[in-house]
């Protein structure tokens, strides 16, 4: 699906749900634990597919290309968001970060169900084309906490910390435009909320139709 035509009547198609695959996307502050609850979820449940983001960042250390992102140039990046090769996109902490389209609509209309992990700017872009989709936000048990994990993590620079701080701050208010939240006090907890999250969707009625031509 390359074009806005195509992206439309898959839109409207999708009211019959046939075989279509659920689309969940997680969000929350950095330092939040998404990414380990992320790691931990594919093992728990491994029939769900992971949509590995375009970002125009550099790779830090242990990254690698296709598994955690795929790495571009900017200018690459602006090219892709001219020729509408995003679901969304957004400056996260000052970098591009995208989500293919191709990919997604591709894996859903497979019945495969997809995972975004992604900030509340792209969210609320996908929750505009995707408004079935399941959101769930991670959330800190505290400030103090989060900003203890963000100082730990030591993955940025100082002034990225106070930046991602801040960015954390503006990223609580949107927790209401999701349908579930997760409060990441223990990650175990954590990761067994998520996993119910995703079981009772799947088990749905509305999810089933197609199994029992209701
Ligand atoms: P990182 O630490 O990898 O530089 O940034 C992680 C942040 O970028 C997280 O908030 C994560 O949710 C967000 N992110 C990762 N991929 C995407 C994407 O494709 N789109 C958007 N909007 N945010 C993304």
């Amino acid at each position: 699906m390359t074009n806005d035509k195509d992206f439309l009547s898959f839109i409207s198609e999708r009211d019959t749900r046939a075989n279509r695959g659920l689309l969940f996307v997680i969000s929350g502050p950095s330092g939040v634990g998404k990414g380990t609850i992320r790691e931990e979820i594919f093992k728990i449940i491994p029939d769900l597919t992971y949509s590995v983001s375009v970002t125009a960042r550099f790779s830090r250390k242990g990254e690698r290309e296709g598994v955690d992102y795929y790495f571009v140039s900017k200018d690459k990046f602006e090219k892709m968001i001219k020729a509408n090769k995003f679901v969304e996109w957004a400056l996260v902490h000052g970098d591009y970060k995208g989500t293919p389209l191709g990919f997604l609509v591709d894996k859903l209309q497979k019945g495969e169900d997809v995972l975004l992990e992604i900030d509340v700017q792209g969210a609320m872009q996908v929750k505009k084309k995707f408004p079935e989709g399941v959101f769930i936000f991670i959330a800190p048990p505290s400030w103090k906490d989060l900003e203890k994990r963000l100082r730990e993590r030591r993955t940025e620079a100082k002034e990225d910390l106070e930046k991602r701080l801040k960015d954390a701050r503006n990223e609580m208010r949107y927790m209401q435009s999701y349908d579930y939240l997760v409060v990441n006090d223990d990650i175990k907890v954590a990761i067994k909320k998520l996993e119910s999250i995703i079981i009772a969707e799947r088990c749905k009625i509305i999810n089933n139709k197609n199994k029992f031509k209701l």
